[in-house]
């Protein structure tokens, strides 16, 4: 975990000093508080959040009068706190008080890296002591089901897959089906995410959706979200928003972008949490997304 911040440190922390330092100037004119909200929207906090938060920050700093460094640190801290909303529930429900599987559903555009979150998940629930199914309904991406299998192998969680090119609503049934009859405790839904037309996506993810609720009520759908993509995700989180109710976000490669707004602005565009987040490729790069570890890393 300790080296998980410190990367997640490395990738954020330009937004945080960057604020800090125009906060810290000794005139804030009109346009100071206009490079900071760009620095806001440079980030991918998004616009109302922005306006948000520099007119708190601009009250705020007028109260204060003389501005020493630690004060305005702990003002912003405060303040990015505030928009990162630190008490929203985000534990990842993999349990339920049935005596049936807890069901996930991990959902999302082709090469977000969702099949790699159902890996990480899976082996972080499999540390746990939990036994884990993994449904590979991702049949149209040739290679998902053997990456996915691949990950099942080296965490032990056993993988239910179906022919290439196959109903994937058959095989998420078959995976329930599977980890309910091996009396396993959370079954993990890997779906294929091809956005290219609307229509197909909202049938086949919504048929997977129903089928699986044959067996039970999901009791979460993960929502993965590429950070590097900005304003892109946020359309694609709208467009998977109408098909299923997402209850969680994930969102990858946090890593490889300064853009940490991002999580300020999904989470107010869907009103749902993000839940875990991904900085890296490896096995072990899948954090419990923090509210105040995020900010410190933000600030530096
Ligand atoms: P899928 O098509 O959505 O299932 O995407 P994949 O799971 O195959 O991931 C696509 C690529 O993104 C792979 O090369 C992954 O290793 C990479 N990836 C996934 N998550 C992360 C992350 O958190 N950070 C980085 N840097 N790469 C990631």
């Amino acid at each position: 975990l300790v080296r998980l911040r410190a990367r997640l440190a490395r990738s954020q922390n330009s937004l945080g000093k960057g604020l800090l330092s125009l906060l810290s100037r000794e005139h804030l004119d009109e346009d100071t508080w206009e490079e900071i909200e760009d620095t806001l929207l440079t980030a991918d906090v998004g616009v109302a959040p922005t306006q948000e938060l520099v007119e708190r920050l601009r009250e705020r700093v007028k109260v204060l009068g003389t501005r020493t460094p630690e004060e305005l640190r702990a003002l912003l801290r405060e303040e990015l706190l505030t928009l990162v909303g630190p008490d929203m529930d985000r534990e990842v429900k993999t349990q339920n008080d049935r005596e049936t599987p807890g069901i996930v559903m991990v959902v999302g555009v082709n090469g977000t890296g969702k099949t790699t979150t159902t890996g990480k998940l899976a082996r972080v629930l499999v540390a746990d002591g939990n036994t884990v199914v993994l449904g590979a309904a991702d049949t149209f991406r040739a290679a998902a089901a053997d990456q996915l299998q691949t990950w099942g192998e080296r965490v032990g969680a056993y993988t239910v897959r179906g022919p290439e090119g196959g109903d994937p609503a058959s095989v998420a049934f078959d995976a329930v089906k599977e980890g309910r009859e091996m009396g396993v405790d959370v079954v993990l839904i890997d779906t294929a995410g091809r956005l290219h037309t609307k229509t197909g996506l909202m049938d086949e993810l919504g048929k997977v959706k129903r089928v699986v609720e044959k067996h039970a009520p999901l009791d979460e759908v993960l929502l993965v979200l590429d950070a590097t993509t900005g304003q892109n995700g946020l359309v694609q989180a709208r467009v998977f928003a109408e098909v299923v109710d997402i209850t969680g976000i994930v969102l990858t490669k946090l890593d490889g972008t300064a853009k940490g707004g991002i999580v300020v602005a999904v989470q107010r565009e869907l009103g749902v949490p993000v839940k875990l987040v991904g900085l890296g490729e490896g096995p072990d790069d899948l954090a419990p997304f923090e509210p105040g570890a995020f900010v410190d890393a933000l600030i530096g």
